[in-house]
């Protein structure tokens, strides 16, 4: 018998879910999302693609382990441009990164990261202001560093070419995605779900439905009277204007006591702050797109905080301003699993590019009954029920700052 499995949301995640189900014994998948072909209205198509292998947690350094194997494996025969074949590697890069100190204490701060890379198995290496310098020339003020943190196997995402690529291997094997399809609801009987109501009135019947759908998953879960403690908030990023194109591009840089970073992107640069009162988003206030209006302040001044860690000779004026808005949960891991409560209903959110494709896999491996992995029960989306919303919240907020978290 066929099992159909409809997953909201085509972004990264939803994306790499489908690649991992289709043409697995007897299942169908379905993959709505309420963008029309080709475009990506969530989180997925503003990322500036930070992969960091080394999380706040041992699950999710396994998770961005995962990931960074799935991501190497994806572009290699990706033809996405009508006949050119797209350069092997083109999704992800392994630009490495490189976490700069600008005091004694933020040094020493980076040595106890170098000896938790250690432990995990992952190379790291401490190096001084001017090799730091010289591994990113446009993005670290050998003046201001005390010392840097490079990490060889990190990388960049280009999270939308590997949306695409995981989408075009997910139809490939027979999964079926629907575009310009708006979920409205959940069909509940005898207390399980069996499928997904559209906004022209047509139900999607599910044995399984995956909310996939990044921050909007709690207006979703909501409506079938469940919690999703997600938190969406804003967040800025802000690109240079064009510049004479470099390869290979830099390390992606980070300055963690700063709570900001910046990307080389080939021919411009561009960097993103966490340095700024805070401004979480209310489910219900959500537009369709990941994307909020720029508010002048606090943002300006944080974005201009962040461009004076830069060489003087490279700051640079914001050619384009971006105010993203992600999930934060309150233990800052992503809501990954069965919700027990209600049999039939999956979460696959709060999940970053940096851990989409190894939280995938481990997701379609626990819906085959398979084993998830060690440390995929702490990612339960249950796993706070009983707590007070407002608390929930509170605590998920606190995360917006760690730059030493997801990424
Ligand atoms: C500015 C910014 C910077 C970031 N930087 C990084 C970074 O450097 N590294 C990193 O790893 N991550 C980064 N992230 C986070 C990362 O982008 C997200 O965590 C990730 O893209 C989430 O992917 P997703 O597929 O879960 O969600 P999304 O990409 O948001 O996809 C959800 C999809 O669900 C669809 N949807 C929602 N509700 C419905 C509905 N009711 N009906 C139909 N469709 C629906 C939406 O249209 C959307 O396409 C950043 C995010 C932002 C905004």
């Amino acid at each position: 018998m066929t099992r159909r499995i409809v997953i909201v949301g085509a972004g990264i995640v939803g994306s790499s879910l489908a690649r991992e189900l289709a043409g697995r014994d007897g299942c169908h998948v379905t993959v709505l999302d309420r963008a029309p072909a080709g475009r990506l209205y969530g989180s997925t198509g503003h990322a500036p693609g930070y992969v960091g292998v080394l999380g706040e947690a041992p699950v999710l350094t396994e998770l961005a382990r995962a990931t960074v194997r799935i991501y190497r494996g994806l572009t290699d025969d990706y033809d996405g441009t009508g006949g050119g074949r797209e350069r092997a590697g083109a999704g992800f890069e392994e630009t490495g990164c490189l976490e700069v100190a600008t005091t004694p204490a933020a040094y020493e701060t980076l040595q106890g990261r170098a000896a938790v890379a250690q432990t995990a198995g992952l190379a790291a290496r401490l190096v001084g202001p001017e090799e730091a310098a010289a591994l990113a020339p446009r993005l670290v003020d050998p003046d201001t560093a005390v010392a840097g943190l490079h990490f060889p196997g990190d990388g960049t995402a280009r999270a939308g070419l590997l949306t695409a690529v995981q989408r075009r291997r997910a139809e490939a094997r027979g999964a079926e995605f629907a575009d310009g399809a708006e979920a409205t609801g959940l069909e509940i009987r005898a207390g399980r779900v069996h499928g997904v109501w559209l906004a022209d009135g047509t139900l999607v019947p599910a044995d399984d439905t995956v909310l996939a759908s990044g921050i909007w998953g709690p207006l979703l879960a909501a409506r079938a009277g469940v919690d999703l403690p997600l938190t969406p908030v804003s967040h800025p990023y802000v690109y240079g204007g064009p510049r004479p194109a470099r390869h290979p591009r830099g390390p992606f840089v980070r300055w963690p006591e700063h709570h900001a970073y910046a990307r080389d992107h080939g021919d411009r640069d561009g960097i993103g702050t966490y340095d700024h009162d805070l401004r979480p988003v209310a489910p219900a206030d959500l537009g369709v797109r990941a994307e909020e209006p720029w508010p002048g302040e606090p943002f300006d001044g944080a974005v201009a905080a962040a461009l004076a860690l830069l060489p003087p000779a490279h700051r640079f004026a914001p050619a384009v301003r971006l105010n993203g808005v992600f999930s934060v949960t309150p233990d800052n891991l992503p809501l990954l699993g069965p919700f027990t409560g209600l049999p039939g209903l999956w979460s696959a959110t709060a999940i970053w590019v940096t851990h989409a494709a190894g939280a995938a896999a481990a997701l379609a491996e626990a819906m085959d009954g398979g084993e998830p992995g060690a440390g995929l029960a702490a990612l339960a989306p249950d796993r706070f029920a009983g707590e007070p919303a407002g608390e929930l919240r509170r605590r998920a907020l606190r995360h917006y700052r760690d730059i030493y978290a997801a990424g």
